[in-house]
């Protein structure tokens, strides 16, 4: 599809469900206060390296749970699937983001629900908190193709309300399991969730998913092909908290929602896309980001177990 009409359906598509106020927004976080209640962008980016947005395209937001899948995908690529797949599972756990459970193996379900992500998040090499930080922000940086930086602003909300986070990195603590000092897990993994981008970064970000790693607009490898499948896989089965079972089913796109209203999906050989509309519905998930996805899933035959 060439760029200008995927301007124009990326166009028609947020103008729809532009009129839609509906949901709650997460109202302690710095970056959906105000008048960003109700912004709204959303941006393309196909595996050849086109690109479309429409919205607050320029507007840089939290990545907040988003960041679960990155991570996921830098720690598969640092130490392996076996050492990963050792402390956290893949099964979705039908419970809500932040539930206080552990699979009954003892690991948490999957590595995009908050104990899941927090212990990926441990699995990130390096000596302190620094040294992870760092290594998280260049790889993310390259599969934006863009350098991304923390918002210290989102970072020190979140670390004032981390009580049930750090309930949840004191349960796996407490086995031996979690590689890192719980505190410090959790605070690195609050770090991760308040790295800034626009919709385009994102959905670069999406893009490098989709073509097995590669940076469609820098032509870097950042992940190997395994590592892009693996996290796709993951985000499919787990990506919508507890809604994700119907989402597979409407929209069929492996995604990763985020509580700042932001969302990435790709479509592997195709396109990544991404959503910012900070109004959640019950399950933590953004409404008219689902309704620009239900569209450009249905218009653009984007669904991954869709009869060919
Ligand atoms: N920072 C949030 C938390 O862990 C991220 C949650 C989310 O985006 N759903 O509490």
């Amino acid at each position: 599809m060439d760029t200008d009409r995927l301007d124009a359906a990326l166009t028609a598509a947020l103008e729809e469900v532009e009129p839609d106020h509906s949901g709650e927004t997460s109202d302690y976080l710095d970056d959906v206060a105000g008048r960003q209640r109700d912004g709204l962008a959303a941006a393309v980016c196909t595996v050849d390296g086109h690109q479309a947005s429409a919205g607050e395209a320029e507007h840089a937001f939290a990545l907040q749970s988003v960041s679960k899948a990155l991570t996921y995908a830098v720690v598969l690529e640092e130490v392996g699937l076996d050492a990963v797949l050792e402390h956290v599972g893949v099964e979705p756990s039908g419970e809500a983001f932040n539930h206080l459970s552990l699979h009954d193996d003892g690991r948490p379900y999957n590595p995009l629900i908050n104990a899941g992500a927090i212990m990926a998040h441990a699995l990130v090499p390096g000596k302190d908190a620094q040294t992870r930080a760092g290594l998280l922000l260049d790889r993310y940086s390259a599969m934006a193709g863009a350098r991304l930086e923390v918002s210290e602003g989102v970072r020190a909300a979140e670390s004032a309300r981390a009580d049930r986070n750090l309930g949840l990195a004191h349960l796996l603590a407490d086995p031996g399991v979690l590689p890192i000092e719980a505190r410090e897990a959790v605070d690195g993994y609050l770090t991760q969730c308040s790295i800034l981008v626009t919709a385009p970064q994102l959905a670069v970000m999406g893009a490098t998913l989709a073509a097995g790693g590669v940076n469609p607009l820098t032509g870097e490898r950042v992940l190997q092909e395994w590592v892009a499948e693996q996290s796709l896989s993951v985000m499919l089965t787990c990506g919508m908290y507890d809604a994700t079972g119907q989402w597979v089913a409407e929209v069929g796109v492996p995604a990763k929602s985020g509580v700042s209203g932001a969302l990435l999906g790709a479509v592997p050989g195709a396109v990544g896309i991404a959503t910012w509309s900070p109004r959640l519905d019950e399950r933590g998930n953004s409404m008219r980001g689902i309704g620009i996805f239900e569209r450009l899933s249905e218009r653009w035959d984007l669904h991954v177990l869709r009869h060919r």
